[in-house]
């Protein structure tokens, strides 16, 4: 828990979030913003400030990450597909500096970077 950390302080119940999915790693609520039909944020409950804090010590969240993706994209009816995205650092454009996946369906994506 980082006490400056918005994000830390969702998963920590300060502050209230639209909940979606938790276990013991991570954590899972709606974008206040959302940009699709579907717009979760899944963060691990540790505090890794992006992708570039990852190590071999605190990869198992990121794992954990990716499977609390696949159920809850599986539970939104996503069955065709979707878009998980990961802003990391400023020029990544990552403005909440907590590491969290964007996921994002429930419509046709279009927008493609890669
Ligand atoms: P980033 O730009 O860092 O990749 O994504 C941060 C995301 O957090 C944005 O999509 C923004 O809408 C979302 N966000 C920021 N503050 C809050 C909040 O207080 N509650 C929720 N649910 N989402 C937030
Ligand atoms: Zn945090």
């Amino acid at each position: 828990m980082n006490e400056k950390c918005l994000f830390c302080k969702i998963i920590n119940g300060d502050i209230p979030s639209a909940k979606v999915y938790e276990d013991e790693y991570v954590y899972a609520f709606r974008d206040i913003n959302p940009q699709a039909p579907v717009h979760i944020l899944v963060v691990p409950k540790a505090h890794i400030g992006s992708a570039a804090e990852v190590n071999a010590e605190n990869s198992v969240y990121v794992a954990k990450c990716y499977e609390a993706i696949a159920k809850i994209a599986a539970a939104e009816g996503l069955d065709n597909g979707y878009r998980v995205i990961n802003n990391c650092g400023e020029d990544g454009g990552q403005s909440v500096m907590h590491l969290h996946f964007h996921l994002i369906g429930g419509m046709k994506l279009s927008e493609k970077i890669i």
